[in-house]
């Protein structure tokens, strides 16, 4: 029975960083974050306010 030759592709590690859960959140008219008021498409004001609250998800899980 012929062995392959040594090139076996191991499958794609999992994932253990789940998609970002602030990509799923609903925009509420003020950031997620710091609550300052934004218009009705977004969902934190700026990109530390995203990061932050990603912080904070990870940690409150
Ligand atoms: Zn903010």
């Amino acid at each position: 029975m012929p062995e392959k030759d040594g090139s076996v592709e191991l499958p794609a590690p999992p994932r253990l960083v789940p998609p970002c859960a602030r990509q799923s959140l609903p925009a509420k008219g003020s950031c997620w974050y710091c609550e300052k008021p934004l218009d009705s498409v977004r969902r934190f004001c700026g990109k530390s306010c995203a990061d932050s609250f990603d912080e904070e998800a990870e940690y409150t899980r």
